[in-house]
């Protein structure tokens, strides 16, 4: 009757008394007992008992079940202690702080002020920079510049188009452009198709930037890192005075491709013609570290010769824009 009481009280009694068959003898009667109680054997072999054992009488054999208050002291007094629960660590007082990114980063170092509109102003050096030099004229001024400038010791800036390369190419006069590297010279980056950069998107300037350093490798046969660029029309250099929707993020990209942004101090806008522009330039506006911006189509080689003379004559020394800062 005791044993079918158990059955029924607790099914998690089976759980437990087969637990402690697993541990081994425990204090109390033979194995056979918890074997009796954990799988109700015959009443007959109860009380005939079994094996070696003396044969125990029915009430020895109801005596011998276990209770499930029997069970749970021996279970808890098996059961391991719990292991100490883990005390978290405290956090620092102070969050660390998270690392900002910049997304003007540049991806290169930077040989130069990420902008540039004049040098410094402690040392007497100007530099003198021409753009474009589109078509097939455009080598052969070089060319003739070449001559004038190594003749009086004069450092020049050139920013060509990837597309002034394939002119050139296509003239067969591309090699003028190795002239300009071995004589000294300066190649910034003028872009392939001189757009607006303020209406191109990001990867669109980095295509026109990669595609004219790419152009230049090929016409000389080896790599010629350029550090400067210039935008075409000045177009997101004019943070100051000028309209300059989207220029920050033409700055910043240009930036982040490793370029610093060459544009200059003294232009010829405002001029009725390159005979004006030559006329201020060699009547004052000129001082340390200024920038002076050249296109041949407004400004001749001979007037390029004129400008070196009276330059030079007036204590300037003739650097490339790099040189400003070195
Ligand atoms: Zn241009």
């Amino acid at each position: 009757m005791g044993l079918r009481v158990l059955t029924i009280q607790c099914a998690l009694c089976f759980a437990l008394i087969a637990f402690i068959a697993s541990l081994g003898p425990t204090t109390g009667p033979a194995s056979g007992s918890t074997a009796a109680a954990t799988f109700e054997p015959p009443m007959a072999d109860m009380t005939a008992g079994a094996g070696s054992d003396p044969a125990p009488s029915s009430t020895a054999t109801f005596s011998s079940t276990l209770w499930v208050s029997d069970v749970i002291p021996l279970v808890l007094a098996a059961t391991p202690a719990p292991a100490p629960s883990v005390v978290p660590l405290a956090l620092p007082a102070t969050p660390i702080a998270p690392v900002p990114t910049d997304p003007c980063a540049p991806t290169r170092p930077l040989t130069a002020p990420a902008f540039i509109k004049s040098g410094p102003k402690d040392r007497a050096r100007v530099a003198v920079t021409i753009d474009d030099t589109f078509g097939a004229s455009g080598a052969k001024n070089v060319a003739s510049v070449l001559d004038i400038a190594k003749a009086k010791g004069a450092k020049l800036t050139f920013f060509p188009t990837g597309g002034a390369f394939d002119d050139h190419e296509k003239a067969g006069l591309s090699s003028v452009w190795k002239r300009v590297i071995a004589d000294g010279h300066e190649i910034g980056n003028h872009t392939y198709s001189h757009w607006n950069l303020l209406k191109l998107a990001d990867k669109d300037i980095q295509d026109e930037l990669d595609s004219t350093q790419g152009r230049l490798d090929q016409i000389l046969g080896f790599h010629y890192e350029m550090h400067l660029m210039r935008p075409p029309g000045g177009n997101g250099g004019y943070p100051d005075s000028r309209s300059d929707t989207n220029g920050t993020r033409v700055r910043c990209t240009v930036q982040r491709l490793g370029y610093s942004m060459a544009m200059w101090s003294i232009d010829s806008n405002g001029t009725s013609g390159f005979n004006d522009y030559l006329y201020r330039l060699q009547t004052g506006v000129v001082t340390n570290g200024s920038i002076i911006l050249l296109h041949f189509t407004t400004f001749s080689v001979a007037n390029v010769s004129s400008l070196i003379d009276t330059l030079t004559k007036r204590g300037f020394e003739l650097v490339t824009v790099s040189q400003l800062f070195a």
